[in-house]
């Protein structure tokens, strides 16, 4: 009977014990999970500062912040040659005014008539200056 009694209460006991540590871990994962959220929220305000500093005051003499804002535009660089590459690779486009794919080839777009020769010449770097002041050939 003794036995029986202190058997019971270690194990209720050990079930407090329990119940408690699984509290306290939950809370805990509570907290870490709201301090990552303030963490998440000060990046992204750290970037929000980033970009407006970027946009706005890029080209004012901080040598230190002029090499960031230079990496970011080597970083913007890469990314238009990585899209050019894509465009290169798939053949085709997006019609900037419908959206239709469209072959980089074409002059327009065969959904919308929108101009896209235009376009390409921009991204296109010096494939061929095709300026005809002169007479038209081809
Ligand atoms: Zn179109």
């Amino acid at each position: 009977m003794d036995f029986f009694q202190k058997l019971g209460n270690t194990l209720s006991n050990t079930g407090k014990d329990i119940a408690k540590k699984t509290k306290d871990m939950s809370d805990i994962s509570k907290l870490n999970h709201e301090i990552t959220k303030q963490q998440e929220a000060i990046a992204k305000t750290y970037s929000q500062i980033g970009k407006f500093y970027f946009e706005n005051y890029s080209e004012l003499d901080y040598p230190e912040l002029k090499e960031f804002c230079n990496s970011i535009k080597e970083a913007n660089q890469k990314i238009e040659d990585f899209k050019a590459e894509i465009i290169q690779i798939k053949g085709i486009i997006n019609c900037p005014n419908c959206k239709a794919e469209v072959s980089t080839t074409a002059a327009f777009c065969g959904s919308c008539g929108y101009k896209l020769k235009e376009e390409t010449e921009n991204s296109e770097v010096a494939e061929e200056p095709s300026e005809s002041t002169d007479s038209n050939e081809e």
